[in-house]
Order: structure tokens, then C-alpha cells, then sequence
């Protein structure tokens, strides 16, 4: 993987996609192909979600599957194949007030005529370096993409709002039992949501507990929770451990210049990936909270760079409309 120190910081570009996962890679392919000469600045652990994720089963055109990281790999070398350009760096700075419109990594800075800001949403993570070693081994952060693979097996899943509800029913149509962990006993989640996981029968809650430790050498095989009311510790036999307790867009750099909603995500205008500033485009999970799929990401990737290439050939219009207006 080239380093990207010999892109060129001086030209105005098209548009620089910053982020290099399934919407940026995706959205630099249709760019690239449009002959918009596309700068991914793509973050130095690009790959996004899926590079902490095994087996993806969902991806249309895979019928055996394909481990996310290949995916990602395969996504960037089409995007590659047309003439992209990469810096594996992350942006640091980005000037959004005028343009051309302004992106730092350290002290270099580039410019272009557009933006599309695909910079994703990590999953929270609870931070235990079992949890982090198990990864992709029966640890997972999304039941959708996952439950299959726990076809009449036990599975654990942790979190209490409605993310933890959604992800416990849906793996009991799999799983023969799912434990839902939660650290109050209280629940975030809506009543509707929690209602239809207690009425399910395969789901058992443990209240008031936190997971200290996943088990397992190689593969998940259970967790320790801990009682925070009673200090009790419990082992809770499992071979898939599903955290759920939220996601977090990664959408700092963007605070003051990009309109966000109240959890962070980006707000884009009606069915287009176009923020608030003219030119700037957003697709993938920094926009989209709902559906986090590698096909969806793909698919508002594409969007926005289709978005990007319209709104540059109208404002070259203008321009040139303005041009050949006749002086007053
Ligand atoms: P959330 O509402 O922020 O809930 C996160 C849950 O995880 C909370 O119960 C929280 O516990 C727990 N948690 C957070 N950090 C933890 C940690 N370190 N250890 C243990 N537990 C931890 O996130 P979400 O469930 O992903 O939902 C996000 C938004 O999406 C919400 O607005 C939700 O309504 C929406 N959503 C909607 C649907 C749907 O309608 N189909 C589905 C999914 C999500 P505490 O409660 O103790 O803070």
C-alpha cells in the first residue's frame, strides 16, 4: 500500500473524498470513472467496520461470502483501477467557509471543488482486551450481518437501549438462547422494543451486571459477568458475544462547519447525500444511522459522488453562463 506522500497538495481537485471504506471507496470509483481525478484521503486504518469483521455473508455478488477486510481490499483496488489517488493519513483540518474548499493532513493542505465526507461510525467497543483479541472470533458488533453464523448456538448479547433489543430478537430466530446483559435494570430502549424481546422466550436477562471478561482461546466460549449490586460473578457459556451499545459517527473534525443531529451524524437533504454547505456531500454510516450495511454505504457512496459531478457541471453552468452574460 503506497504511503500517498507523492500526491500532489497543490492542485485544486474535483473532489476529495475523505474516508476510505465501503461509501469513500465507493463513491471514488464513480468519481474516478467521471474522470474527476478523486483524492481519497482514506485514514491510516482504512477499511472502515469490516475490517473487524470476519465472514460477510450480505454483500450482493459473493455467494460463498468474503472476509471484510478482502472486501475493502477489493473495493479499493477497483476504485484504484480507474485512476484514484490514495494518502493513507488522516485529515486533521478541513475549511469548509469558502471555495476551493480546504483539507489538512498535518501541516499539507489540499483543495478541490467538492467534498464527500464518508468518515463512517465506529461501534462502541466495551474496551476489554478479551473483547478486542476475540474479535471477529465470535465477538461482533452487528447481529444483522452476523446471526447465521449461530445457528442453534448461545449467544450473549450487552447493551440496553433499543440497538441491544433489535440485535437480541433478531438472534433468537438463530440462536436456541440469547442472554442480554445490561448494566442497570432499567432500560434505555423503547417499551416497544423491550417488550418484544421479553415476550420472547429464548431471550434471559441479567440486570444490574457488566461483562468483565470474554472467555475463549481462539474462539468465543462464554463471559464473565460481574453483579455491580451483589460483586457476584457469573460465567455465562456462549459462542457469540453481540455488543450493542451504540455507535459513535466520526464527525469531529466536521463540529461548526456540517449540520449534525443530536447524536452526531451528519444531516443530509431529503433523498440526496448534500449537507448544508454547497458542494460538500456525506454518504455512508457518518449520515445514516439506520440501516449500517456495507451495501447501503456502497450504495449512498454512489450517491454522492453522482451528486458531486451534477453540482459541479451546474456551478461550471453558472459560471460560464455568468461569463457570457452580456455587461450592464
Ligand atoms: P443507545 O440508545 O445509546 O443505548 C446504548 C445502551 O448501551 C444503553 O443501554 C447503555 O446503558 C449501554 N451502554 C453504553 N455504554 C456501555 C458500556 N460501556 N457498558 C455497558 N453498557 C453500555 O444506543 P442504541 O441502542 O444503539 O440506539 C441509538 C439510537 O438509535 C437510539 O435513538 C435508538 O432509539 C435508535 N435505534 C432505533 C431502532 C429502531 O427503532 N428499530 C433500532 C436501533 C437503534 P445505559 O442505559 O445504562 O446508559
Amino acid at each position: 500500500m503506497e504511503s500517498g506522500n507523492a500526491v500532489n497538495a497543490t492542485d485544486v481537485r474535483e473532489v476529495i473524498v475523505i474516508g476510505g471504506a465501503a461509501a469513500g471507496y465507493t463513491a471514488a470509483l464513480y468519481a474516478a470513472r467521471a474522470n474527476m481525478d478523486p483524492l481519497v484521503i482514506e485514514g491510516i486504518s482504512w477499511g472502515g467496520q469490516l475490517m473487524i469483521t470476519s465472514d460477510v455473508e450480505n454483500y450482493p455478488g459473493y455467494p460463498e461470502g468474503v472476509l471484510g477486510p478482502e472486501m475493502m481490499q477489493e473495493f479499493r483496488k477497483q476504485a484504484e483501477r480507474f485512476g484514484t489517488e490514495f494518502l493513507t493519513d488522516d485529515v486533521t483540518k478541513v475549511d469548509f467557509s469558502e471555495r476551493p474548499f480546504r483539507v489538512w493532513v498535518g501541516d499539507d493542505e489540499y483543495r478541490a471543488e467538492t467534498v464527500i465526507v464518508a468518515t463512517g461510525a465506529n461501534a462502541r467497543q466495551l474496551g476489554l482486551e478479551s473483547e478486542r483479541n476475540l474479535q471477529g472470533r465470535g465477538v461482533s458488533y452487528c447481529a444483522v450481518c452476523d446471526a447465521a453464523f449461530f445457528r442453534e448456538k448461545e449467544v450473549v448479547v450487552v447493551g440496553g437501549g433499543d440497538s441491544a433489543m433489535e440485535e437480541a430478537t433478531f438472534l433468537a430466530k438463530f440462536a436456541s438462547k440469547v442472554t442480554l446483559v445490561h448494566r442497570r435494570d432499567a432500560f434505555r430502549a423503547s417499551q416497544i422494543m423491550t417488550d418484544r424481546a421479553q415476550a420472547t422466550d429464548t431471550i434471559e436477562f441479567v440486570l444490574d451486571s457488566v461483562v468483565e471478561e470474554v472467555l475463549g482461546d481462539g474462539l468465543v466460549t462464554g463471559v464473565v459477568v460481574r453483579n455491580v449490586k451483589t460483586d457476584e460473578r457469573t460465567e455465562i457459556p456462549a459462542e457469540g458475544f453481540f455488543v450493542a451499545i451504540g455507535h459513535d459517527p466520526t464527525t469531529e473534525l466536521f463540529k461548526g462547519q456540517l449540520d449534525m443531529d443530536e447524536s452526531g451524524y451528519l444531516v443530509t437533504k431529503g433523498k440526496t447525500t448534500e449537507t448544508n454547505v454547497p458542494g460538500v456531500f456525506a454518504a455512508g454510516d457518518v449520515q445514516d444511522h439506520v440501516y449500517r450495511q456495507a451495501v447501503t454505504a456502497a450504495g449512498s457512496g454512489c450517491m454522492a459522488a453522482l451528486d458531486a459531478e451534477r453540482w459541479l457541471a451546474a456551478e461550471r453552468g453558472r459560471l460560464a453562463d455568468a461569463l457570457a452574460a452580456p455587461r450592464t
